[in-house]
């Protein structure tokens, strides 16, 4: 039976790929594989055997930790973080979970229980981005205190950039860990996919690549395939019904679009609903069997309009690629003003995926 065609097909081989170019750029750091977000919407469990290779796992909820072990993952897994709640805090021992300790009120209780194992810590430094993590005086504060935990049972010093992506780079943070850092002699966490692909003085302990890993590009200015990464999800659906324009007839709500010759239009079955971004303005670039052409008029919730100008062979049933193979999430992002990871993540359950 026929269903509705829209499907996210995932590539494990690309996965695979996409770790071993993380260690052509970082040979002597261990890999934390970040599977965060349903892995950036590829789904955890699939994602995770792809990437079985690396020595750890970083996401964020202790259920899908625990999914891990339950698969009989017995690497590192770390909860960026943290916890939330001193419930959890059995079972992150029980279970063998490390943990970020990113304030002080984490660290009160941590110190405080009374745990049957011992939790591997990653002690987080604020070195600008100002988000989570303790200043420098906090800092060494809380390393006292872990050092003198009987619940501690490692510490990897770890800090997040707000620029590593960016022009602005990592220079003054860099210079804040390094200072923070200077006569400890412990493993540390630096690097996300930006950092470590640019800046090799981040490529340190623990290397934490996420966007890369999914095949994407982490900067505005260099794409995926001059990184040699391979892109892993291709959302893809079909067209379910033509329309051809009248010079001044305008496509879908709004209308955002209006024809000013005659064209033909394809109605793709794709819509926000499926995670595509309503606002994708006109011309967002998409492949119409195999073509590169554009959508007009504004995304509805289940469909979307593409341009069949010059695809005269297009009609019902020609497979239209929103992005991956081809079409890069980087470029489609680029065009709709967001990032590739905000494409990923907003894949919609409803979305089928399949593995190849
Ligand atoms: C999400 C995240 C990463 C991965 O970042 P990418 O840009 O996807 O490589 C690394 N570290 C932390 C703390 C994160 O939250």
């Amino acid at each position: 039976m026929m269903t509705r065609p829209i499907e996210a097909r995932i590539s494990l081989d690309a996965l695979s790929k996409n770790l071993s170019r993380v260690r052509d750029f970082a040979p002597g750091s261990a890999v934390l594989s970040v599977i965060k977000a349903n892995a950036y919407g590829h789904g955890l469990l699939p994602v995770a055997s792809a990437l079985s290779g690396s020595e750890g796992f970083a996401l964020l909820e202790l259920g899908e930790a625990l999914k891990l072990r339950q698969a009989g993952y017995r690497q590192k897994i770390v909860l960026l973080e943290g916890f939330f709640s001193a419930d959890e805090l059995p079972e992150i021992s029980a279970y063998e979970i490390d943990i970020v300790i990113h304030c002080k009120e984490q660290l009160d209780l941590l110190c405080s229980e009374n745990l049957p194992k011992p939790v591997g810590v990653f002690l987080k430094f604020n070195s600008g981005m100002n988000r989570l993590g303790f200043d420098r005086n906090g800092f060494y504060a809380a390393l006292e205190r872990l050092r003198g935990s009987v619940n501690v049972s490692g510490i990897v010093p770890m800090t997040h950039f707000p620029a590593a992506d960016l022009d602005a780079g990592i220079a003054s943070e860099m210079r804040e860990m390094e200072a923070v850092l200077h006569g400890l002699s412990f493993p540390s966490s630096l690097a996300n996919s930006a950092s470590l692909i640019r800046y090799p003085e981040t490529r340190t302990g623990w290397v934490r690549p996420g966007i890369m890993l999914y095949g994407a590009s982490p900067f505005p200015e260099t794409s995926a395939a001059e990184l040699g990464l391979t892109p892993v999800m291709t959302l893809a659906s079909r067209i379910i019904a033509v329309q051809d324009l009248k010079p001044g007839a305008g496509v879908g709500y709004g209308p955002l679009f209006r024809a000013d010759r005659p064209m033909r239009v394809g109605v793709a079955a794709c819509g926000y609903a499926d995670g595509y971004p309503r606002h994708a303005p006109n011309g967002t670039p998409v492949l119409v069997g195999g073509k590169r052409s554009r959508t007009i008029g504004r995304v509805s919730m289940d469909m979307l309009y593409v341009d069949l100008s010059g695809i005269d062979d297009a009609g019902i049933g020609t497979e239209v690629v929103l992005w991956g193979e081809g079409l890069p999430a980087e470029e489609v992002a680029h065009a709709c003003g967001t990032i590739s990871y905000e494409l990923f993540c907003a894949r919609a359950p409803r979305v089928p995926v399949s593995y190849y």
